[in-house]
């Protein structure tokens, strides 16, 4: 009688297939929680920008048809310190005070669940 040593092709391939089965599984939920999390923090941008659009209005009585520069909010003695970037690689827009700032990824792709848009206040 044969003495079985080791694993057969067919168990390893077997245990391959199982692999495989369970990475195709896993990648897209990972790849979707990515783009969440990029999505969150590029709203979280906004919101700051929102905030130091504020602020500079209040603290300039700017009008709300005014827009501020990226210099009057951002420096080391501004209303942030540090330029935001899009984790996406998306560019802001400022806006009117009386308006919203915006990402360019606002509606790049087909799943509007990672559209860069400002959330709102409801
Ligand atoms: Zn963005």
């Amino acid at each position: 009688m044969r003495q079985a040593k080791g694993f057969t092709l067919v168990e390893i391939m077997i245990v391959v297939a199982i692999i495989g089965i369970l990475i195709a599984i896993a990648v897209p939920s990972f790849l979707r929680a990515r783009e969440i999390s990029r999505r969150n923090a590029c709203q979280e941008n906004q919101s700051k920008i929102d905030g130091a659009k504020q602020q500079w209005a209040l603290e300039t009585n700017a009008g709300v048809d005014s827009t501020p520069a990226w210099t009057d909010l951002v420096g080391a003695e501004s209303y942030i310190r540090k330029s935001p970037k899009c984790p996406s690689s998306g560019s802001y827009t400022i806006g009117g005070v009386n308006g919203d700032p915006s990402c360019s990824l606002s509606s790049s792709t087909a799943n509007s669940t990672f559209w860069h848009t400002f959330p709102q206040a409801s």
